[in-house]
C-alpha cells in the first residue's frame, strides 16, 4: 500500500532527522532520495559540540578529528591561536555521517526509497498525492528536506534569494585537532583549512561576485598548500531575518536547508537541519491539521538564534579587522561557549557589541 502519514523528501541530516524522530513517535513514514546511497554531499563536515546531545547513540564512532584549538588568520597572512580546555568541534565524513543519520532513521522504523526522484505534489481528498520517478505515494504529510534547490519549496512557491556560493577541495596535509579560518579575503565570507582525518578541506563562501576559484587558489598558496585538486561547488542559503525562512504551507513544512536554516555567520547547516526536522515532527504531531502555526512557534529560538547571528555577520564582515582585532583580544574564545552550547547568538551579541564599538574607535576614530 502506498500510504503513509509523512513522506520525507531527501536524505540529508534535515530527512533523516525528520524520518527518524516521526518515527520514533509511531508515524509510517518513507524517505524519497533521488540519489543511491551512500551519497556524495559537498561540506568540510564540522559540528559544532552543541549538537551532540541530539544525536542518536553511536554517532561518537564517526568523528575523524576532534577539534579543540582554532586559529584566526586575516587575509591568510597573520593568524593567532587559541586553544580550548575540551573539544568544541568534531569533523566527520559526510557520506558516512548521512548514511549513519539514515539507517537510525530506518532503525526506528522509516522506509527509504532511493534513486527516487520527488517531481510533483496535488491535493486528492484530503491526502497529497505525491509523484515520483518510481511511482506515486499517498500521505497526510510531506516535509520538504531536499536542500538548497528543493523541488518542494519552490511547488510552494518560495524562492532563494540570500546564499554564500561555496568552493572547496581536499589534499593532503594534517591539521588533525586545529581548524583555521580566514577572513579579510572577501567581503562577506570567509576561507578555510580544516582536517579531514589524516587530510585536509581547503574551502571558501562568499555571497559577493567573486572570481571564486582564483581566490581560493591564492589563499591556499599564501597558507603553504601545494596541491591544489579538483575543485567542487555548492550553495549554503542562509536566514538572518524571520522573512528570510521557508517555514511550509498547510500540511507541509520545509526543513535543513530548503528552508533556509543555515547560520549566516559560518554557514554551518547541519545543526539546523538535524533540529529543524525534530521541531518539524514535534509540530506536526501537536497540531496535525495546522501544522505550520506551531512549526514557527517551536523554531522561535532557533531563528532567533540565525537573527543575531546575522547581526554579527554584517557587522563583523563590514569591518573584518576590527572583528578580528576582537576575536584575539577574547572573542573568539568567548565564541567557544556556543559552540559547545553553553551561550546563544544573542548574548554573544549583547555581550560584544560594546566591546565592538570600543574596538571601532580606536581603528577607525582616534587612529
Ligand atoms: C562547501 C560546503 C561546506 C559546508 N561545510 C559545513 C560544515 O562544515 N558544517 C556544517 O554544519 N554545514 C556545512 N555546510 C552546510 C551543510 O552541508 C548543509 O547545511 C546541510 O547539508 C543541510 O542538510 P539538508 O539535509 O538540509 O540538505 P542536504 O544535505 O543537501 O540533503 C538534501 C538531500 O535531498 C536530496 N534531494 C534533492 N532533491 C530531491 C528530490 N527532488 N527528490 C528526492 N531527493 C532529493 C539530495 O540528493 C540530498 O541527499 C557546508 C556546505 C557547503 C556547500
Amino acid at each position: 500500500m502506498n500510504f503513509y502519514d509523512l513522506v520525507v523528501v531527501g536524505g540529508g541530516p534535515a530527512g533523516s532527522s525528520t524520518a527518524f524522530h516521526a518515527s520514533k513517535r509511531g508515524l509510517k513514514v518513507l524517505i524519497l532520495e533521488k540519489k543511491k546511497v551512500p551519497r556524495f554531499k559537498l561540506c568540510a563536515g564540522c559540528i559544532s559540540g552543541r549538537i551532540s546531545p541530539y544525536l542518536p547513540a553511536g554517532w561518537e564512532k564517526l568523528v575523524l578529528n576532534r577539534i579543540s584549538s582554532g586559529v584566526l588568520g586575516y587575509a591568510g597572512t597573520e593568524s593567532f591561536e587559541v586553544p580550548a580546555e575540551e573539544p568544541i568541534a568534531y569533523i566527520i565524513d559526510r557520506v558516512e555521517f548521512d548514511t549513519f543519520l539514515l539507517e537510525k532513521a530506518q532503525q526506528e522504523g522509516a522506509h527509504l526509497l532511493q534513486e527516487c526522484e520527488f517531481f510533483y505534489l496535488e491535493k486528492e481528498g484530503a491526502r497529497y498525492r505525491i509523484s515520483t520517478s518510481k511511482g506515486v505515494f499517498y500521505a497526510d504529510h510531506l516535509v520538504g528536506s531536499d536542500g538548497f534547490y528543493s523541488k518542494v519549496a519552490t511547488l510552494l512557491g518560495y524562492k532563494k534569494k540570500k546564499f554564500f556560493k561555496a568552493l572547496e577541495f581536499f589534499t593532503e596535509g594534517a591539521l588533525f585537532h586545529k581548524v583555521l579560518i580566514d577572513i579579510g579575503i572577501v567581503k562577506r565570507g570567509y576561507a578555510w583549512i580544516f582536517p579531514k582525518g589524516n587530510n585536509l578541506s581547503v574551502g571558501i563562501a562568499c555571497n559577493g561576485d567573486y572570481e571564486l576559484t582564483k581566490t581560493l587558489k591564492d589563499y591556499a598558496e599564501k597558507r603553504g598548500i601545494k596541491n591544489i585538486t579538483k575543485i567542487y561547488g555548492w550553495y549554503i542559503p542562509y536566514a538572518e531575518s524571520n522573512e528570510d525562512v521557508f517555514y511550509g504551507k498547510e500540511r507541509i513544512l520545509l526543513t535543513g536547508d530548503a528552508a533556509n536554516l543555515t547560520d549566516p555567520l559560518l554557514g554551518e547547516g547541519i545543526y539546523y537541519a538535524f533540529w529543524s526536522g525534530k521541531v518539524a515532527v514535534d509540530a506536526l504531531v501537536l497540531s496535525p491539521s495546522h501544522p505550520t502555526g506551531n512549526y514557527k512557534t517551536l523554531l522561535k529560538d532557533l531563528v532567533s538564534e540565525l537573527v543575531y547571528a546575522g547581526k554579527i555577520a554584517r557587522l563583523g564582515y563590514r569591518f573584518q579587522k576590527v572583528a578580528y582585532r576582537m576575536a584575539k583580544k577574547g572573542a573568539l574564545r568567548t565564541y567557544y561557549g556556543l559552540l559547545k552550547g553553553n551561550m546563544s547568538y544573542k548574548e554573544l551579541f549583547l555581550k560584544g557589541w560594546l566591546d565592538f564599538l570600543k574596538e571601532f574607535a580606536y581603528n577607525y576614530v582616534w587612529r
